[in-house]
């Protein structure tokens, strides 16, 4: 039994021109699946008899099992989900003035073990497949359909490093974005990687305009190599390179995510650093409040100083923004709700 969410509309065509069907049919799953949001091939209602026995069969048409949600005052909603294999993802859900907005996860744990995160606390067990990752927009989708409200954003931004599963990643979002699948335009999606450098210079190839946000998070070498061991692999000079010539193929502006870490990166000298980081590229930094973690021993800066370190940014010219905290009562850090379950489990 294969998952039929892993197909693309294309996948779905061969397999029914080769069960004996009209190519036609593969475009009416694939609507009932992304369009009409049925999951129950008994309910596909222009699919014959013979054709529903077949796909019953062949496939699973629900990936993601629902284990918990928590839903904060804000509206933000974390979902836990375990996985065919007995793994679990989480998604979180969003509510901003602009509409809603999904955080999706790529991997199973992460390995790129950034020391402020909660996700690398457990190593990467294994990559998402394309269906779990677009399952998880799906799932959410179905979830707003209840109150006849749509995902308006996608953030690539969950556990997991995107560019370390980009194959998978590059499909599900094919039919998040596909007119005829989930319908969710390219520029309201975007991903966030820690800086994998020849993943980002082929994403700048690619036809469809992403978002890209870039983990930046320290303002020198010497401690981004401190707080994120990818940064040894693919230093400062290089990232900003290659940012430059994905730049140039791409008129989008690049987003550079900066956590606050008190005491850490939050000093005048990292806003001079940032200021020459940033010289000539187009590109803003977005301040992001740490969400305090109790393995780890970084602190979140006050709201008075996540100001002050905002005024010495825009002081020296750079765009910023400083995000705005979310589902601050329930476990909100990136992989801080599968922590919790897995230490329950052992
Ligand atoms: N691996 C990708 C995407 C997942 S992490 C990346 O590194 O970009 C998404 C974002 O959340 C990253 O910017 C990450 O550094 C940040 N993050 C990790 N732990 C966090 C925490 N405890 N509080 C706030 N942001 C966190």
């Amino acid at each position: 039994m294969r998952d039929i969410l892993d197909l693309s509309l294309e996948d779905l065509s061969s397999y029914v021109v080769e069960n004996g069907y009209k190519p036609y049919k593969a475009k009416q799953i694939y609507s009932w699946l992304y369009k009409k949001r049925i999951s129950d091939p008994e309910m596909m209602s222009d699919l014959s008899k013979e054709l529903i026995t077949r796909l019953k069969e062949d496939f699973y048409f629900e990936n993601l099992k629902l284990v918990t949600k928590q839903v904060s005052k804000d509206g933000t909603t974390k979902f836990l989900f375990e996985l065919v294999d007995g793994n679990f993802i989480e998604s979180v859900l969003m509510v901003f003035d602009y509409g809603y907005s999904a955080c999706i996860s790529t991997q199973v744990g992460c390995n790129m073990g950034c020391r402020f995160c909660a996700s690398g606390l457990l190593r990467k067990v294994r990559d998402l497949s394309v269906g779990e990752i677009l399952g998880q927009v799906l799932y959410i989708q179905k979830y707003l359909d209840l109150t006849q409200e749509r995902l308006a954003n996608i953030v690539v931004m969950g556990t997991g490093e995107p560019f370390d599963n980009y194959d998978n990643l590059m499909a599900a979002l094919k039919i998040i974005n596909d007119p005829l699948g989930l319908e969710i335009g390219a520029r309201h999606i975007s991903i966030s990687t820690c800086g994998i450098v020849p993943k980002i210079l082929q994403f700048a190839d690619e036809s469809v305009q992403y978002n890209l946000a870039i983990s930046l998070h320290a303002s020198n070498d010497e401690l981004r190599s401190k707080l994120m061991p990818i940064n040894k692999a693919y230093p400062l000079k290089e990232l900003f390179k290659a940012l430059k010539e994905y730049s140039l193929k791409n008129k989008r502006r690049i987003t550079l995510e900066y956590l606050l870490l008190d005491g850490v990166n939050d000093k005048e000298t990292n806003a001079d650093e940032l200021k020459d980081l940033l010289r000539g590229q187009n590109a803003y930094i977005n301040l992001i409040p740490y969400n305090n973690v109790d393995e780890r021993d970084f602190r979140s800066v006050s709201e008075r100083k996540a100001l002050d370190f905002y005024d010495m940014l825009k002081k020296r010219g750079i765009s910023v923004t400083l995000r705005q905290k979310k589902g601050d009562d329930i476990d909100a850090a990136c992989g801080q709700l599968r922590a919790k379950k897995m230490k329950e489990e052992r």
